[in-house]
C-alpha cells in the first residue's frame, strides 16, 4: 500500500476473498460544476468555456479519495439527444474535468425521457453498471446530487443519499442535506467513522 489513500481497494484479494469497494457517486452539474440556469431551469454547459468548478470542489474530491471512496460522476446529459450539445464538446468538457479532478470514473447518460433508457436518472442504471465494473458495495456507498432525480437514482440503487438543496431540487427527501460537496464529504467521513453505513430515518435531514 504505497500511498495509503486506497485502503479498501488495496485489501482486495489479500485473503483470496472479494472486498467490495465503497463509492461516492457524484452528480456533475450543481455538485462539481456551476449550474447554468436557462429560463429558471438548471442546464448544462454546452461549450467548454461554460464549465466552472464550484469553490472547494478539488479539496472535497481529494477528501473523498482519502476516505478510500471511489469517486464516480454520474451525469444526465440530455442535450446530446436534443442536439444542443455535441459529443465533441462533451469530450472536451470531460477531458478538462478529469484533468482538474482525480475521478475514478465518469458515466454519462446521453438520452432524453423519450428514449426510455435504463441509465437516465432517476433510473439507477449508471450506478448499477459502475457497481458491477468496480465491484462496489452499493449499500455502503453514497450519492450526492442537487435534484430529485439524483436522489431517487441513489435511493433505488440502495445508496445513502445527500442532497445539496437548490431552488430547482424538486420535492425530494434525502437521507442527509449539505450546503456543498465539502460538507457532504464531512457527512460521509462521519458515517464511515461510525462504522456501518447508517441510513438516517427517511426524511430526517442532517
Ligand atoms: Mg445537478
Ligand atoms: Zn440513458
Amino acid at each position: 500500500m504505497a500511498s495509503g489513500t486506497r485502503p479498501l481497494s488495496d485489501l482486495r484479494g489479500l485473503r483470496g476473498e472479494p472486498c467490495p469497494r465503497r463509492a461516492a457517486f457524484l452528480d456533475r452539474d450543481g455538485v462539481l460544476t456551476r449550474v447554468i440556469l436557462r429560463d429558471g431551469l438548471p442546464g448544462s454547459a454546452r461549450h467548454p468555456e461554460e464549465v466552472v468548478l464550484l469553490p472547494g470542489v478539488p479539496d472535497a474530491v481529494a477528501r473523498l479519495r482519502d476516505l478510500g471512496l471511489l469517486v464516480i460522476v454520474v451525469t444526465n446529459q440530455p442535450d446530446l439527444a436534443r442536439g444542443t450539445l455535441t459529443p465533441e464538446a462533451l469530450a472536451v468538457i470531460h477531458g478538462r474535468l478529469r484533468a482538474a479532478l482525480p475521478l475514478d470514473d465518469l458515466a454519462v447518460c446521453p438520452h432524453d425521457d423519450a428514449d426510455g433508457c435504463a441509465c437516465r436518472k432517476p433510473r439507477p442504471g449508471m450506478l448499477l453498471e459502475a457497481a458491477a465494473r468496480w465491484d462496489i458495495d452499493l449499500a455502503a456507498s453514497f450519492l450526492v446530487g442537487d435534484r430529485d432525480k439524483d436522489i431517487e437514482a441513489g435511493r433505488r440503487a440502495g445508496c445513502t443519499t445527500i442532497l445539496l438543496p437548490a431552488s430547482y431540487s424538486g420535492a425530494v427527501r434525502a437521507d442527509y442535506g449539505a450546503a456543498d460537496l465539502a460538507e457532504a464529504a464531512e457527512i460521509m467521513a462521519r458515517l464511515m467513522r461510525a462504522g456501518a453505513p447508517e441510513h438516517a430515518p427517511r426524511g430526517e435531514q442532517a
